[in-house]
């Protein structure tokens, strides 16, 4: 079964404006649609047809098949990000997550000033990542499309794309300002919070 491009949590203007609804509209609606489009063509009719998608994005790593990767990691990493934002977002975490960002990064700041620097750093395209592993939050930068979901007992809880697609029309060259903004306005701390209660860790 061909997978589907899902559709935005909130409505394609809910983030202006921080997030305009032109970013989003050729974010989601070009760009991820795109990464969907071209993973379905690339496994119709072989045997990865019907794998779900994480399966098939370790698949696609463990063979070494960089075309598939690419594009089965950037429709999972998308999906991610949309969820790691929310109209309602910024602020400080709360409960068991707020209190492990103090134990592991020693305090929030701490957390903000990896996480920006993780963004900020990160050459060319890719993404900043807060996640768990060993029991332990951390904040991973990673290039193109690859995923932390493929490392060994990682769990992914945010993610921030810094695509230049990600931000362009809002901030231009402005890196730093997206970043800044999606750390006072618009991180989705619910949605951190309820991946690391799921992980178990
Ligand atoms: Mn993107």
């Amino acid at each position: 079964m061909a997978h589907t491009l899902p559709e935005l949590p909130y409505a394609k203007d809910a983030l202006a404006p921080h997030i305009s609804a032109e970013t989003l509209g050729f974010h989601h609606g070009k760009h991820h649609a795109a990464y969907v489009s071209k993973m379905n063509a690339a496994i119709e009719g072989t045997a990865k047809a019907d794998l779900p998608l994480e399966d098939l994005i370790q698949a696609a790593a463990s063979d070494g098949d960089q075309g598939l990767f690419n594009n089965a990691a950037q429709t999972w990493n998308h999906t991610f990000y949309w969820n790691s934002m929310s109209p309602k977002g910024g602020g400080a975490p709360q409960g068991d997550l707020a209190e492990r960002i103090d134990r592991d990064f020693g305090s929030l700041e701490g957390f903000r000033k990896a996480f920006a620097d993780a963004g900020a750093t990160q050459f060319g395209s890719g993404w900043a990542w807060l996640i768990v592993r060993d029991g332990k939050l951390e904040v991973r930068k990673t290039l193109n499309a690859e995923t932390p979901l493929t490392e060994d007992g990682t769990v992914p809880l945010l993610t921030m794309d810094v695509w230049e697609h990600a931000y362009y029309l809002d901030f231009q060259n402005r890196r730093p300002d997206y970043i800044e903004t999606f750390l006072d306005k618009l991180v989705n701390w619910d949605f951190a919070a309820e991946n690391l209660a799921k992980s178990g860790q």
